[in-house]
């Protein structure tokens, strides 16, 4: 999936003009990386330096890739983790973990001769929830350590370090995560509007031969509610449809019966959950 979206390990190709919709976030992000890529000025005012953002919606509305866009905005290298991957059934690797992360991060800029790195971490909410009095849990001490790791950020650091995350569930990260000098920016990234849904539409088809009795406006006013992965899939969907009738072309009716799966593929995921 992600040579797909232009990414490499390290290095992402991937700019903002392939994310459909999104238009505030999109506009929000790149006034902050704006912001961030002027050092000098931030330090002559004495602004504290901006260490991370946070992206917060649904999912599969773009957050990846925004975070991507912004490396590639920056000229940064560019790794990605889950939240997920640094619950660990032994106490402290986690923390050691999310240590490694920061390390590489610098490591592979300095090697590639990037001024920066971007750092995503999805799923933040997984090591970053809410704390719960006293009860100790295991990944305290992860999330511990990132804090400990964004407080080590500084503007003038070289390699620069910008951290991204995101979640579906802001509400449930710790105070800690949200105090200013942490994520200080919050992006929203919430389900396109009409006109999101036909750009990510029109994106998606790029690639793909339409009859010309297709009309993607239409298709977009029909999957009110649906994010971009699900659009992409529609579009994908319809092109398998074409394939198993023979089609060259992917029609109308391509997509309709596209649209109810991706619909009741939604429908039979919740039933089961
Ligand atoms: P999650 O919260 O589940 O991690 P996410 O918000 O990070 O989701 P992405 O991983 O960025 O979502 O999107 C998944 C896929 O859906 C993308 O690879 C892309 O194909 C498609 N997609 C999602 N949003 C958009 C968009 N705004 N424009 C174009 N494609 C999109």
């Amino acid at each position: 999936a992600s040579r797909k979206n232009g990414t490499s390990r390290y290095v992402s190709s991937f700019s903002f003009d392939q994310i459909g919709g999104q238009d505030r976030a999109k506009q929000e992000i790149i006034e902050a990386l704006d912001f961030i890529m002027k050092p000098d000025a931030i330090s002559k005012l004495g602004i504290r330096p901006l260490k991370g953002i946070l992206l917060a919606g649904p999912p599969g509305t773009g957050k990846t890739l925004l975070a991507k866009a912004a490396a590639h905005y920056t000229d940064s290298v560019y790794l990605a983790a889950s939240g997920s991957e640094f619950v660990e059934m032994y106490v402290g690797v986690g923390a050691s973990r999310i240590r490694d992360l920061f390390k590489e991060a610098r490591q592979k800029a300095k090697k590639a001769g990037k001024g920066s790195a971007v750092i995503f971490i999805d799923e933040i909410d997984v090591i970053g929830g809410k704390r719960d009095g006293g009860q100790q849990r295991e990944y305290d001490q992860t999330l511990n350590q990132l804090l400990t790791e964004m407080d080590g950020i500084h503007g003038s650091d070289t390699p620069r370090i910008l951290l991204i995350a995101a979640t579906n569930r802001k509400d449930s990260l710790d105070p800690a995560l949200l105090r200013p000098g942490r994520f200080d920016r919050h992006i929203t990234v919430d389900l396109p509007d009409k006109k999101g849904r036909l750009h990510i539409l029109n994106l998606h088809a790029a690639n793909k031969p339409l009859d010309t009795s297709v009309n993607l406006e239409r298709i977009a006013s029909e999957s009110f509610g649906f994010s971009g992965a699900q659009l992409e899939s529609v579009m994908n969907e319809a092109a398998i449809y074409a394939m198993r009738e023979q089609s060259a072309v992917i029609g109308e009716h391509h997509l309709a019966m596209a649209i109810d799966k991706v619909m009741m593929g939604e429908k039979t995921d919740r039933e089961s959950t």
